[in-house]
């Protein structure tokens, strides 16, 4: 049996790995953004939005496998692995693990670590409640400069997560990660353009 596209469920043909149809995968809204510290391989919107929701909330295992396997085929992400010796999967979604929803940035992480040959390393855990806690009244306030203290003794470090909205969970992570010099990575990202503007050089 043949596979279907992931999207628009058109058959792929019998011999086909792939997990999504050319015209699908062609319309993913990619990111432009680029910073010194960072970057992002989608916007969150449209397909992309959607498959990200399949994964998280529904628990979509298709959507899943779609989701890593253009995060950690990406040509970025290669680049932005060489540079670092540590992976760290930012542990935002304590609350929707709770709730039994699919962690994405663990999967994320623990992909490009395992193909990088880097390790992988979890936050301490004490930060995920502080983390949560503030994020809810942070999310709605302005931007975060996403400019990382960059210690001269530290250990290079790549943040990754799923969705970065507001910088803020990024920013307090990288400031707390002392023996850490941060840079991050995500799968998307829904940056307002107040907020591109603010950080683009
Ligand atoms: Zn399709």
């Amino acid at each position: 049996m043949g596979r279907s596209c992931a999207i628009c469920c058109s058959s792929l043909g019998t011999v086909s790995t792939a997990y999504l149809c050319a015209p699908c995968y062609q319309q993913l809204p990619r990111s432009s953004l680029a910073l010194p510290s960072g970057g992002s391989l989608y916007r969150y919107e449209g397909e992309m939005r959607r498959l990200i929701l399949r994964a998280k909330v529904e628990g979509d295992s298709t959507a899943l496998v779609v989701l890593r396997r253009l995060f950690l085929t990406s040509p970025a992400l290669a680049v932005a692995c060489a540079a670092v010796e540590q992976i760290i999967p930012v542990p935002s979604s304590l609350w929707g693990r709770l709730r039994g929803r699919i962690d994405i940035p663990w999967f994320l992480a623990s992909d490009a670590a395992e193909r990088f040959k880097l390790s992988l390393i979890a936050a301490p855990k004490q930060l995920y409640w502080r983390l949560n806690k503030r994020a809810y009244k942070e999310q709605r306030q302005r931007g975060y400069t996403l400019q990382f203290p960059q210690g001269e003794a530290s250990i290079p470090t790549l943040l990754i997560d799923d969705i970065v909205t507001t910088g803020y969970t990024l920013t307090y992570l990288s400031s707390r990660l002392i023996s850490a010099r941060c840079s991050f990575f995500t799968l998307a990202e829904a940056f307002s353009e107040p907020l591109r503007k603010q950080w683009e050089p």
